[in-house]
């Protein structure tokens, strides 16, 4: 099934169309400065989404995401302090340790999250070289120049600069709120290469002098490298359309003298209190934060599927408590149709998973997804044909449902049961089969079932 995908500079739906295919497939990865809350965490799920949505499909997937250490500054328009230099120094540690510490502490609650590496994980420093071959491209083809302060992109030569955050030229002010340098040509040119202060920690030789690349530069070079020209799906934080993304646009063209990107997708944020979920903003929740509190990762991810990436996603424990009570009665679910019995007919199994793929085509639907899921769950009688359709769904969902146990339903299933079926578990181990059957009839008079598995071991549901 073909998979659309709205494009924000179209805005309009779009089919994906791969050569060969083979989905080509960038993300904008973390600034790896600080701990990553859980509003950096549902853009890494999106990614996570839509590469699973590109698979369950049945395309095959290069993806890539870049993981930012060096050259953003505090600010997205080049203004500001280097992100990394100002952990350095809070730290006392080298960048290069500060970026090893944080993206290990991300990629820890990527992989809690069931969120799969993508086929490379780059860091800009290990592309310094490909990135100055590509402001030096850009130079050579006419839409660079040269200050005291380092290599900028020349806007005005890329007529179409502003399509994708939906300015006119008169709009493209940004970026001029500080003139950094005055040499500038226009207020939205923006610096590809930059000439490093004495003190400055992280720098390279250059052509134009030793220094470190702009935050932009990073994504083009390093799409370049791994995807080549052509890329299918290029998606990041909503906040990227106007600056990053637009800039990454004109970069691309002054390379290449074509487009480079079919589909420019972004996701809006997790809001917390009213506004975007941000260390700068005030409260925030990391993943570990959130487990001390008693939730699990899948708690979270199964919230995070609830709704649409295309609209901001409000924060709530009310929201998270629902989450972790979903994930509950799923499990409970999902096991009873484990041991059911019952055949469905394959052309009632054939619409559930048409209907399914069809909500993860349409703009990767997540929450329509979710509710196929759980008709199949809720409205068919208890079998394996259901519990083995739910796990293929997970494919997509990522919720570990093939990792479900026993145990933890047990969290669901009162005390005296347990005791009752421990004791149960005694009396067949001294072959007292009259007691174990007074038994198994009391828990299921108590609502509950128990169903022996090999090696003495049990499970129970409820009736
Ligand atoms: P950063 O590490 O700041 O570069 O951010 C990494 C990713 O997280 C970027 O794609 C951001 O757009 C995204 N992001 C940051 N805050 C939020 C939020 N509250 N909700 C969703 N995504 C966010
Ligand atoms: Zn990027």
């Amino acid at each position: 099934m073909e998979l659309k995908v709205f494009n924000s500079l179209t805005k309009k739906k779009e089919a994906v169309r791969p050569i060969n295919n083979t989905v080509n497939f960038y993300f904008c990865g973390p600034t790896v400065y600080w701990f990553q809350h859980i509003g950096n965490m549902r853009a890494f799920f999106v990614m996570d989404s839509m590469r699973r949505a590109v698979k369950y499909l049945g395309y095959k997937i290069n993806h890539v995401m870049n993981i930012t250490d060096v050259g953003h500054m505090t600010s997205d328009e080049d203004e500001g302090e280097d992100k990394m230099e100002v952990a350095s120094k809070r730290e006392h540690k080298s960048p290069e340790e500060i970026a090893k510490f944080y993206w290990n502490m991300c990629h820890a609650d990527m992989q809690a999250l069931n969120i799969e590496d993508p086929e490379h994980i780059c860091p800009a420093t290990s592309v310094i070289l490909e990135i100055i071959s590509f402001v030096q491209d850009i130079l050579d083809h006419g839409y660079g120049y040269i200050t005291k302060n380092g290599v900028y992109f020349d806007t005005s030569k890329y007529p179409r600069y502003g399509m994708l955050g939906g300015m006119n030229q008169n709009e493209k002010k940004f970026g001029a709120r500080i003139e950094v340098d005055e040499e500038k040509r226009n207020p939205a040119d923006f610096v590809l290469w930059v000439i490093a202060k004495d003190n400055h920690i992280q720098k390279w030789d250059s052509p134009w002098g030793v220094g470190y690349p702009g935050w932009h530069i990073e994504c083009s070079a390093i799409g370049n490298k791994f995807l080549g020209e052509h890329i299918d799906l290029h998606g990041g934080g909503v906040e990227h359309k106007t600056v990053h993304h637009e800039n990454e646009i004109a970069q691309n063209y002054a390379k290449t003298g074509h487009e480079v990107v079919d589909i420019w997708f972004h996701l809006e944020h997790l809001m917390f209190n009213g506004g975007k979920m941000s260390k700068s903003k005030g409260e925030i929740y990391t993943l570990t934060s959130l487990k001390e509190k008693g939730y699990s990762p899948m708690d979270l991810r199964l919230f995070f599927l609830s709704a649409h990436y295309s609209k901001p996603q409000n924060f709530t424990f009310e929201a998270l408590n629902s989450a972790k009570e979903s994930y509950k009665n799923l499990s409970r679910l999902l096991l009873k149709h484990r041991s059911g019995r019952n055949v469905i007919e394959s052309d009632k199994l054939d619409e559930l998973k048409r209907r399914f793929s069809e909500y993860v085509a349409d703009d990767v639907n997540s929450p329509l997804a979710l509710s196929v899921m759980w008709d199949a769950l809720k409205n068919y009688p208890d079998s394996k044909d259901i519990y083995n359709l739910v796990l293929d769904f997970d494919h997509f969902l990522g919720l570990k449902l093939n990792e479900i146990k026993e145990s933890e339903q047990d969290l669901d299933i009162p005390e005296e049961i347990i005791t009752l079926a421990e004791e149960r578990k005694t009396a067949r181990n001294n072959r007292d089969y009259a007691l174990s059957d007074t038994l198994r009839d009391k828990i299921l008079s108590l609502g509950y079932i128990i169903v022996d598995k090999p090696k003495n071991e049990y499970e129970i549901t409820k009736k």
